[in-house]
């Protein structure tokens, strides 16, 4: 069992942390909201007072924090991890955050003989608190060998992208197809819902032919059209139309640093900022709630 510090309980980090402790190992944890330390203590972890004092004396320092910036403070920044001894210690950064900050975090703690793991994770807070995430990760093949016993106590799949900055790619890529399918779908349904068409009819005829994917077979957008999805719980839950909008801000912002096209992922940003800024709540709807932009009147649809 190894010695963990955990910076950044929020949805995601709280539940992995969870996990961690019920696997048998030691936690140390902290995050800028106190209050999120209580269910750490309540379950035999530690809380400290910053994420220094949660690295200090730990092998393993994992972060799971909300955006590109807060991790290059945390790690790089004034008492940041590298103002304190590196050396011999793994970190692993969980959060989804642009390539090339991870690249920037990765060189300066292996600068000090630190070893640094990029490894965001597809599964939401569902797959968070089922210990049952996908991890994409960016390092190297040894040092991923090392988190490999911890990983396994959050997720159930570990899959090695690349070179440092590579589990960014391969999540901020996949989250691109995931709001173009889903934009595509709730279009596809809107229209033929518009026309006559059952949604469940259609959905039955994507599923079984070249329209098929993802969203339509296990997320579909469509008002209580398939059991246990946001959809049929008013949009709650799952994954919220504002983390999708980091994520397409993500993916632009990386077609634009390396001078690639993503002319679908500009169109769905447009569609889900869009809907987020229409009506106020949107944001932290599911982002099957993109159907609503396309059926105004969903509300009142009798089929
Ligand atoms: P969240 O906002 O719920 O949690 C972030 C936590 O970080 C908060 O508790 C906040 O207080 C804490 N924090 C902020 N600055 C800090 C600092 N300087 N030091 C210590 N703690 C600090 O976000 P989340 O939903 O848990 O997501 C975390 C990351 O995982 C994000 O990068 C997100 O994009 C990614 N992600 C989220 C989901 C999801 O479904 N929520 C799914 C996949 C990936």
């Amino acid at each position: 069992m190894s010695s963990i510090g955990f910076i950044g309980l929020g949805n995601m980090g709280l539940p992995m942390v969870l996990n961690l402790i019920k696997a048998g190992h030691t936690v140390k944890a902290f995050d800028v909201n106190t209050s999120a330390m209580d269910a750490v203590l309540a379950k035999g972890g530690q809380a400290v007072f910053s994420a220094l004092d949660a690295a200090e004396g730990s092998e393993i320092v994992i972060t799971m924090l909300p955006n590109s910036s807060v991790v290059e403070s945390v790690y790089l920044g004034e008492g940041g991890f590298i103002s304190r001894g590196v050396k011999g210690k793994l970190f692993i950064d969980c959060s989804t955050i642009d390539p090339s900050t991870s690249r920037k975090v990765s060189a300066a703690l292996e600068a000090l003989e630190g070893a640094f793991l990029d490894a965001p994770v597809s599964g939401g807070i569902m797959g968070a608190q089922a210990g049952t995430l996908c991890f994409m990760v960016g390092g190297g093949e040894d040092v991923l060998s090392r988190a490999y016993p911890v990983f396994e106590c959050m997720g159930k799949k570990i899959i090695h992208a690349g070179e440092p900055g590579a589990g960014q790619l391969a999540k901020i890529c996949n989250n691109l197809m995931a709001g173009i399918l889903m934009a595509g779908t709730a279009e596809a349904l809107a229209l033929g819902a518009k026309n006559g068409l059952s949604p469940k009819v259609l959905s039955e005829v994507m599923v079984g032919s070249s329209g098929g994917n993802f969203m339509v077979e296990k997320w579909n957008p469509w008002p209580n059209l398939m059991p246990g999805v946001p959809a049929s719980n008013n949009y709650q839950g799952g994954f919220h139309v504002k983390l999708m909008l980091k994520d397409l801000g993500l993916a632009i912002d990386c077609a634009q640093d390396s001078n690639a096209a993503v002319p679908l992922g500009a169109a769905a940003r447009n569609l889900f900022a869009l809907h987020g800024s229409l009506v106020e709540g949107n944001e932290f709807l599911d982002i099957s709630s993109i159907q609503k932009l396309y059926f105004a009147n969903i509300d009142n649809y009798k089929g």
